[in-house]
Formats: structure tokens, C-alpha cells, sequence
């Protein structure tokens, strides 16, 4: 599903990636960790071409992402067809990034209707039975500022996944929870996983990467300094960076 090559980014001087690889199969999860500032949001906001890398490749479902490579070099894609290889993967940030005038079933019902052309009936059905997956159909028309953070977070999962994305990033989704808010979020994406979603996890939850991921990466300075199984990972890290890490979080 995907395939990061050797990925490169950089905000002017600041070398912010520094050849990030990762391979992902059908049904994976992953989780990344690592200490703020090196580069994890970076790289999940490069899969889906909200940041254009330098060089290196990121292939979704084979597909190159935001570039066209031929033998005379490579060109970057126009925004409209980085706006439909983007419907590949689905998103969720840290801040729910609801919309705050249409209610929960709208903001779910939105993006098939404005993405896909899906008609508003149609849209409004399909996105009731996604708020019944995250638990939360008898609030679809609440507005987001009658929800909690977490049924906020939940309805965010949801118009996410309505429109059927092959891969999924979850950028920190509950690190702006109230703690006992978390699970509830934390339990959603774990029934995604066990439906098969493949997906990428920035998340500093030891318990869940434990429990949810094939294998646990981290990101410190740009680079990957170690992937492993979660036992390996938590347990009997190889790297220094992961032990000074894991020393600090556990
Ligand atoms: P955190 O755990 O705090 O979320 P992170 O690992 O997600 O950290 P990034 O957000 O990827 O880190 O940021 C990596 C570095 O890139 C930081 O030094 C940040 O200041 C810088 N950076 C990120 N986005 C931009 C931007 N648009 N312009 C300039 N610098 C940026
Ligand atoms: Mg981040």
C-alpha cells in the first residue's frame, strides 16, 4: 500500500527529513514515536503532498504521490491531481478540524457529497452508518461544540474513513484529549485495524502501540533510527537514540 523511498525534505536551511523509508503492506500498522521536532508530522503530511519532498519517492497503492517521473526527470503534478491521489489516504490531526456549522452527520456526509459527487441523501445514509461505527449515531446532529473532545476526535475518524481511503495517518489523534477521553478514541482506531485498515500511527501511547501495532518506529532527527516488532521495540531497543527515547517516555 505504501512505499517510501529514501524521502527528503527541507525548509530552507533546515534539513527536516533526512531519507525516510517505509514499506507498507496491506492491513499494517505502524507506529511512529519520537521526540517532537524530528520530523514525524513532516513525514505524514508527506504522504498525502500537504508538504512537496525534495527528493526520494512515496508510492501509495503504486502510485507516485505529487510527481511524475519520466527519463528526462520529474515534474511535480498539478494541485487538481494531487487532490485526487489524496482521496488514497485519510487524515487525522491532532486538532479535530471538524466544521463548526454543519453537524456531526454533515461534516461526515461533506467530503462524499464535495469530493465525490455523491447526492446529499445518499451522503447523509453512508455517513449515519460511519458514525455508527465510531459509536456515535445518536449524536449526528449535534454541532461539534456540543460534543466532547473525544466524540469530536470520533466524528474527525469518521468522515475520514467515509470515503474508503486505502491507507490511513493518525497524527497524535488523541494527545489533545482529556485523558479519560482517550480510549474511547484509542478503541475506534483498534477496531479499524482489526477490519483490516492499514495504517500509519504518530502516537506516544506505549500501551496501544503494544497492543495495536505490527511494528514501531522512531524518528529522531529526520531519520529512522530504529523499526522493530513492539516487544523488540520496547523491550530490547538497538539503538541509542530509541534507548534515550524509551528512557524518558517508559
Ligand atoms: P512533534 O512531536 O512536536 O509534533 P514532529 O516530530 O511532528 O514534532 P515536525 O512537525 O515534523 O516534528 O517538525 C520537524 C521540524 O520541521 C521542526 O523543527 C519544525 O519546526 C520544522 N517545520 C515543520 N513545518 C515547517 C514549516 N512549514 N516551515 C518551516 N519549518 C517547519
Ligand atoms: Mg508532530
Amino acid at each position: 500500500v505504501l512505499e517510501a523511498t529514501d524521502v527528503r525534505k527541507s525548509f530552507g536551511k533546515l534539513d527536516v527529513l533526512k531519507g525516510i523509508s517505509l514499506t507498507l503492506m496491506k492491513g499494517e500498522s505502524v507506529c511512529i514515536m519520537g521526540p517532537s521536532g524530528g520530523g514525524k508530522s513532516t513525514f505524514l503530511r508527506s504522504i498525502n503532498c500537504l508538504e512537496m519532498i525534495d527528493t526520494g519517492t512515496i508510492r501509495v497503492c503504486g502510485e507516485e504521490m505529487g510527481y511524475r517521473t519520466t527519463a528526462t526527470g520529474r515534474r511535480q503534478l498539478s494541485e487538481r491531481a494531487i487532490a485526487v491521489q489524496r482521496r488514497q489516504t485519510g487524515m487525522v490531526f491532532q486538532q479535530f478540524n471538524l466544521f463548526f456549522t454543519m453537524t456531526a452527520l454533515d461534516n461526515v456526509a461533506s467530503g462524499l457529497v464535495h469530493v465525490y459527487g455523491v447526492n446529499r441523501e445518499d451522503a447523509r445514509e453512508q455517513a449515519y452508518e460511519q458514525l455508527k461505527l465510531v459509536g456515535i449515531a445518536d449524536k449526528a446532529e449535534s454541532y461539534p461544540i456540543q460534543l466532547s473532545g473525544g466524540q469530536q476526535q470520533r466524528v474527525a475518524i469518521a468522515r475520514a474513513i467515509a470515503v474508503k481511503p486505502k491507507l490511513m495517518l493518525f497524527d497524535e489523534p488523541t494527545s489533545a484529549l482529556d485523558p479519560e477521553m482517550v480510549q474511547e478514541v484509542l478503541d475506534v482506531i483498534f477496531n479499524l485495524r482489526k477490519a483490516g485498515m492499514t495504517m500509519i500511527l504518530v502516537t506516544h501511547e506505549v500501551g496501544f502501540a503494544k497492543k495495536a501495532a505490527d511494528r514501531v518506529m522512531l524518528i529522531a532527527d529526520g531519520v529512522v533510527a530504529e523499526q522493530a516488532s513492539p516487544q523488540r521495540f520496547f523491550e530490547n531497543p538497538q539503538s541509542e537514540r530509541t534507548q534515550q527515547f524509551l528512557s524518558r517516555v517508559l
